[in-house]
C-alpha cells in the first residue's frame, strides 16, 4: 500500500485519480479549495478510511505530517471561461502550488507528477503536435495566464529533476471529458451536452473548423498510472488523437442525444487554438498505452452522466 497525495482531487480528473488509487487499495490524500473542484465529486470516497480530505490552497505552504510515496500535482482551473475569471490564482496555483508542491515531493522523497497540458504548444504550427515541439503561444493573450503558468510549472520540475534529482513526471493533457465534469464550466463538451439536452441551439465559435480530438476520462487515468510507474522524467502527450471540427462535433452531439437543437455561429474567442491533436508515439512506446474507449461510448456514459444531474 502507498499513500498519494493528489492536489485538486475534488476536481473532473482529480476525483477520477482518488477513486482508481482507493481501488487500488492505497491511501489517498485529496487536497482541494473548490475554487473550480466540488465536494459532491469525492462525497463517495469520503466514508473510506483510507481516503482523507484536506481544504487547503495549494498556492500557500503546505504542512503535512505523514510520508507519502506519490504527488499528483493537478490543482488549477482548466477551462478558459474559468481561467479568464481567475487569471491571477491560475497564474499562482501553475507558479506557487507547482513549487510548494515540488518542495513537498523532495521532503518526502516522493515521486511528483506534474498536470501540464496541450496549451503548452498554444495556437500549435505543427499538426500533430509531439514533445519536441516547443509551441507558439501568445504570452499576453488571455489564455497566456493558463498557458505560462503550466510551462512555467514543466520548467520548475525540470529544475527540480536536474538540480535535487527528485524522480518527476510531467504529463501533457489533451482534451478530456467525462463524468464529473462541471455542467457550466464553459468547455465544449459540457456546453454542447447541455444545450441538446435542453433543446437549445449548440453554440459554434467561429466557423466551428477549428480541431480538437478528444479522449475520455478512464483512458487519461490508464496512462497516468503508467507514467507514475515508468522511470521516464521527459513529458509525454497523453490523449486521443482522433482528430475533428467542432462542428463535425456539434453534430455529433446532436446525434447520439437525439436532441433537436439547431447550430448557431458566436465570435471565436481571442487566440482559440485553430488545431489540436496529440502525436501519442512516445505514449506507445514507453508506456505501450493507447486510448482504447470510442468517442460514442464515452460521450454516451457522460450524456448520463449529464442527464442525470439535470433531473436532480
Ligand atoms: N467551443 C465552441 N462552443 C462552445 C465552447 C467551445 O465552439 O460553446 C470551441 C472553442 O472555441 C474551442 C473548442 O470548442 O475551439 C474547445 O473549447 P474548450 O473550451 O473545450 O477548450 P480548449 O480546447 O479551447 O482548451
Amino acid at each position: 500500500m502507498a499513500r498519494y497525495l493528489v492536489t485538486g482531487g475534488a476536481g473532473f480528473i482529480g476525483s477520477h485519480l482518488c477513486e482508481s488509487f482507493l481501488s487500488q487499495g492505497h491511501e489517498v490524500l485529496c487536497m482541494d479549495n473548490y475554487s473550480t473542484g466540488a465536494q459532491e465529486n469525492i462525497a463517495p470516497f469520503l466514508k473510506n478510511p483510507r481516503f482523507r480530505f484536506i481544504d487547503h490552497n495549494v498556492s500557500r505552504y503546505i504542512e503535512l505530517q505523514e510520508p507519502l510515496d506519490f504527488i499528483l500535482h493537478f490543482a488549477s482551473p482548466a477551462s478558459p471561461v474559468d481561467y479568464l475569471e481567475l487569471p491571477i490564482p491560475t497564474l499562482k496555483v501553475g507558479a506557487l502550488g507547482t513549487h510548494n508542491t515540488l518542495g513537498l515531493a523532495k521532503a518526502k522523497d516522493a515521486v511528483f507528477l506534474l498536470a501540464s497540458t496541450s496549451e503548452v504548444y498554444g495556437d500549435p504550427l505543427v499538426r500533430p503536435q509531439s514533445e519536441d515541439y516547443w509551441g507558439n503561444v501568445n504570452p499576453i493573450g488571455p489564455r497566456g495566464v493558463y498557458d505560462e503558468a503550466k510551462r512555467y510549472a514543466e520548467a520548475m520540475t525540470m529544475a527540480y529533476h536536474r538540480y535535487h534529482g527528485l524522480k518527476t513526471r510531467i504529463v501533457r493533457i489533451f482534451n478530456t471529458y467525462g463524468p464529473r465534469m462541471r455542467l457550466r464550466d464553459g468547455r465544449v463538451v459540457p456546453n454542447f451536452i447541455m444545450q441538446a439536452l435542453k433543446g437549445e441551439p449548440l453554440t459554434v465559435y467561429g466557423e466551428g473548423q477549428q480541431t480538437r480530438s478528444f479522449q475520455y476520462v478512464d483512458d487519461l487515468v490508464a496512462g497516468l498510472n503508467k507514467l507514475l510507474h515508468a522511470d521516464y522524467h521527459l513529458p509525454v502527450n497523453i490523449g486521443n488523437p482522433n482528430e475533428m471540427t467542432v462542428l463535425e462535433f456539434a453534430k455529433k452531439i446532436i446525434e447520439i442525444t437525439g436532441s433537436k437543437s439547431t447550430i448557431i455561429y458566436k465570435p471565436l474567442p481571442e487566440d482559440d487554438p485553430q488545431v489540436r491533436q496529440p502525436d501519442i508515439s512516445r505514449a506507445k512506446a514507453i508506456l505501450d498505452w493507447e486510448p482504447k474507449v470510442n468517442l460514442a461510448v464515452g460521450l454516451k456514459k457522460t450524456i448520463e452522466y449529464f442527464r442525470s444531474k439535470l433531473t436532480e
